[in-house]
């Protein structure tokens, strides 16, 4: 175990860690040169097409230094902050983490994000300023700022361009001198994290994991603490990064189990693997350890369930495609274990799920991998935040949709998620960045340099903001105020009480359910009048004239009336007395009043749809 290494590398995206990676499969020749493209780690099509990784995914490398053998096994991580949950379950896996730094942009929110998460779990950390092949860099501000944070002498941060190459040895022999080699006892009974997992047709789910004690290899009978499975091990197997099949697998190793099982909701990703208590009692007797110590192992801490912070309604296109789309969906929770589902139905759009995600980047990946992995078309109804009810008689519950909301009779608040929101800028955008978080009802909190002194100033804004607020387009907002520079992270703080209302709508005097949403009651009449405009505009006319309204806990808040299509009853008559027409006409009027008391407008999905999408 000597000679392992486990470690990741965290940076704010687009730093350079697939591309730092490239470096080291070519370096430990893990990956044939003719083999090689760029961002090699970055396996599936759409992160390729996008340029951002969006899984974590290991790889075992074997380096030679000093005439001894290395094992290394690095997880390269995603950047982005929707994607955070797979660098908090890579960092539990490892002893260790590069964090890189953009020289050309310093260090960025998300940066500051993951070193904190590395810190809180003790990793060891080795400090990469990278792409120091670009012109015109400040490289003294980037270090006293990389050496400020980590409170390290300059000297130990290494200056490396992953594109060029440069320096890329350095980060190895430091990972193996700094980064301690993995803890755990090969005999004592087998505790392995499952820290990610695969569907495979063929061979049910293959966990990835952790091993922390013990050994493992096929054939043995294994049980997943947390949900109570036992299957026997198919293959074991470590990642080069495709699956190669191995012997065993022993404590410190970072590899894959084949498990067989069809069953998907059994394989949760953060359970502890072990033996099976036969198994291990006949592995024991071999070891000299007492059964009696061994059979129960306590499982390893595992991780916080995600939060998802954005929810919305996923409805297969072809309504006939519901079960696929249930499959598609455990399928791919099993990749990606942040993803959240559960069934629902809309009078509109029929059978579907309500689904939560981290962010909108990630609903929107979710969607994309629902059509290229499953072949499904979705429509996708309008995102929004959970809240929580609290109700008269204390009981609370959270809600995920409007249709959800209880009759404000026996509510006794209605609280929304806050997050925490830490945003780094240069310090010249700071004036439009605040008056930016005002405008999304942000609370300021405090602001600090980043480095004290630096002609180049750049500041850390500490804020605290709606998650309703920040989902919709604040980022982009950033970006645009900011000309780019500015870069934010943010995660779920609490549930705090707000003035929210449930805005219904009425077409021909019925409420329309499905349309119902919940808004804060100072904007209700803004968006009442925006969404009657919309149906105005995408309703088909009837007969009769319809009314389209806006509602407030049953008072009317804005109207429009869509004009009926005026069939010429008197089209018929050539002239004659005006009288007769006056008379056809009186009659046609009479006609569409009952039509109208017995009427009721069909609401053709695409209307639906243009409300839900606005
Ligand atoms: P990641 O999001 O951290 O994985 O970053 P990538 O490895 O995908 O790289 C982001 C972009 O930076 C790509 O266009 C890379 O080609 C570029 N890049 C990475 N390393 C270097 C470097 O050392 N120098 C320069 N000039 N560009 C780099
Ligand atoms: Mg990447």
């Amino acid at each position: 175990m000597l000679n392992i290494r486990n470690f990741c590398i965290i940076a704010h995206v687009d730093h350079g860690k697939s591309t730092l990676a490239d470096r080291f499969l070519e370096l430990t020749k893990t990956v044939p040169l003719n083999k090689m493209q760029p961002q090699y780690l970055d396996r599936m099509p759409l992160e390729r097409e996008r340029g951002i990784t969006i899984k974590l995914q290991p790889v075992t490398m074997i380096y030679n230094l000093n005439l001894k053998s290395y094992i290394l096994n690095l997880i390269d991580t995603p950047g982005h902050v929707d994607f955070f949950y797979e660098v908090s379950r890579s960092l539990a896996a490892v002893e260790g983490a590069i964090l890189l730094v953009d020289a050309s942009q310093g260090i960025q929110a998300q940066t500051l994000a993951n070193l904190y998460l590395a810190q809180k779990q003790n990793l060891t950390i080795i400090p990469v300023i990278n792409k120091i092949d670009l012109p015109n860099l400040d490289l003294e501000t980037v270090k006293n700022e990389v050496s400020t944070l980590l409170k390290v002498n300059p000297k130990e941060i290494i200056l490396a361009s992953a594109k060029n190459g440069t320096n890329i040895e350095k980060i190895l022999e430091k990972v193996i001198e700094k980064i301690p080699a993995p803890r755990g006892e090969i005999n004592k009974p087998l505790r392995a994290l499952i820290f990610d997992s695969v569907y495979d047709e063929y061979r049910g789910v293959i966990v990835f994991v952790r091993i922390f004690d013990g050994q493992i290899r096929a054939g043995e009978k294994i049980k997943m603490l947390g949900s109570g499975a036992e299957t026997e091990v198919l293959e074991v197997g470590i990642f080069k990064p495709d699956l190669i099949a191995k012997e065993n697998l022993l404590a410190g190793e970072i590899g894959y189990i084949v498990t067989g099982l069809k069953e998907i909701e059994k394989c949760r990703v953060g359970d502890t693997i072990t033996q099976t208590r036969t198994d291990a009692e006949k592995f024991l007797r071999k070891s000299a350890l007492s059964p009696r110590k061994s059979a129960f192992v306590e499982p390893l801490p595992g991780y916080q369930e995600p939060k998802p912070m954005v929810f919305a309604g996923l409805y297969p296109e072809k309504g006939s495609e519901i079960s696929k789309l249930r499959q598609a969906l455990q399928k791919l929770k099993l990749n990606d274990a942040s993803l959240f589902f559960e069934p629902e139905r809309s009078a509109a759009l029929g059978f579907g799920f309500r689904a939560g995600f981290l962010g909108l980047l990630h609903l929107d990946i979710v969607k994309e991998r629902i059509k290229r992995e499953f072949g499904l078309d979705l429509i996708i109804t309008t995102p929004s935040v959970a809240y929580k009810i609290i109700f008269k008689n204390r009981k609370e519950e959270i809600i995920h949709r409007a249709q959800e909301l209880p009759d404000p009779s026996v509510i006794d608040k209605i609280l929304e998620p806050w997050a925490k929101v830490e945003i780094v800028t240069p310090t010249k955008y700071l004036g439009s960045i605040m008056e930016l978080c005002q405008k999304y009802y942000g609370k300021f909190l405090s602001t600090e340099y980043l480095i004290q002194g630096a002609t180049d100033q750049r500041t850390i804004l500490h804020y605290e903001m709606p998650m309703s607020m920040l989902i919709v387009d604040f980022y982009d907002k950033l970006k645009s105020v900011s000309s780019g520079y500015a870069s934010m992270a943010y995660e779920f703080l609490e549930y705090r009480p707000a003035d929210l209302v449930k805005l219904e709508i009425l077409v021909a005097g019925e409420k329309v359910e499905p349309l119902s949403t919940i808004v804060y009651r100072e904007t209700a009449y803004q968006n009442g009048r925006k969404v009657v405009e919309i149906l105005k505009k995408v309703l088909p006319r009837q007969l009769f004239e319809v009314k389209i309204q806006a509602a407030l806990g049953g008072k009317i808040i804005a109207s429009e009336h869509l004009p009926p299509l005026r069939k010429d009853v008197t089209a018929k008559l050539y002239g004659g007395d005006v009288s007769r027409k006056m008379k056809l006409l009186a009659k046609q009027k009479k006609g569409k009043k009952k039509l109208l008391k017995l009427g009721k407008v069909d609401i053709p999905s695409e209307a639906y749809l243009a409300v839900l999408k606005r």
